[in-house]
């Protein structure tokens, strides 16, 4: 059943769920260090128990839309593959909570050493799985009585709608078409590039396996 929402349990019985999946998590940082952040962050993800890093987009440069007076903000995506086990909502929940607990490692060293800085890591797709499962209370984030933190929802709601998210999602996954879009990434990516404009986001390095860290800049 292509583009059906998982539910927690029939998903394990209804398919033979793999014992891996890929995984796609977006990146953002724009306050302090955002760089090096980012750079943290994704040496982060790559050292999560049974996680093995498969890919880093470019480094992006977002102009700030609205309030211009902010620093801009650094985004990216990573491919991850992670285990599926025991079902795709499960897993999916899991990888989120560690996703949280890598932004409030982050945020706890910010706040003590070097002042505020801000890491967002957002899961945008797991595989081909459509996902919408309510969290436990203990994988909330912020105002517990907010009802978008009550819910994972994969692919995330507003990524094909975000040129910051599509951009290094395409450089990792043109052809992918996630469910329910209908369409590829790289289709969604130049949709948006002629609504935002192609300045709207900006490449300034890409990624370096053997240096383990954005170190091609570009000018
Ligand atoms: P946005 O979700 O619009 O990018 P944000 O990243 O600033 O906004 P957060 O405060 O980081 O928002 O997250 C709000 C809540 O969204 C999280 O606590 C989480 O419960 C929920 N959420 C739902 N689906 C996802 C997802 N796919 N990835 C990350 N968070 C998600
Ligand atoms: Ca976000
Ligand atoms: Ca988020």
């Amino acid at each position: 059943m292509d583009g059906a929402i998982d539910a927690p349990v029939a998903a394990g019985a209804r398919r033979a769920t793999e014992d891996r999946a890929r995984a796609y998590v977006g990146l953002g940082a724009n306050v302090g260090d955002a760089r090096g952040t980012m750079r943290a962050g994704v040496h982060s993800l790559a050292a999560l128990p049974g996680v093995v890093l498969a890919g880093v987009s470019r480094l992006y440069l977002t102009r700030p839309v609205g309030v211009t007076d902010q620093p801009d903000f650094h985004n990216a995506a990573v491919a991850l593959d992670v285990p599926a086990r025991p079902d795709p909502s499960t897993a999916a929940l899991a990888l989120l909570l560690a996703l949280k607990g890598i932004e409030k490692a982050f945020g706890r060293q910010r706040r003590e050493r070097w002042g505020p800085r801000e890491l967002d890591l957002d899961l945008l797709l797991f595989g081909s799985h459509r996902i919408h499962v309510e969290r436990p209370a203990q994988a909330r984030g912020g105002d517990p009585e907010k009802n978008d933190h009550r819910w994972l929802d994969v692919p995330h709601p507003s990524a094909r709608e975000r040129l910051f998210v599509l951009a290094p999602l395409a450089d990792l996954a043109p052809a992918l078409e996630p469910p329910g879009w209908g369409e590829s990434v790289e289709s969604a990516r130049r949709r948006r590039v002629s609504e935002e404009g192609a300045d709207a986001v900006c490449v300034v390095a890409e990624w370096d396996d053997r240096a383990d860290e954005w170190a091609v800049d570009r000018p």
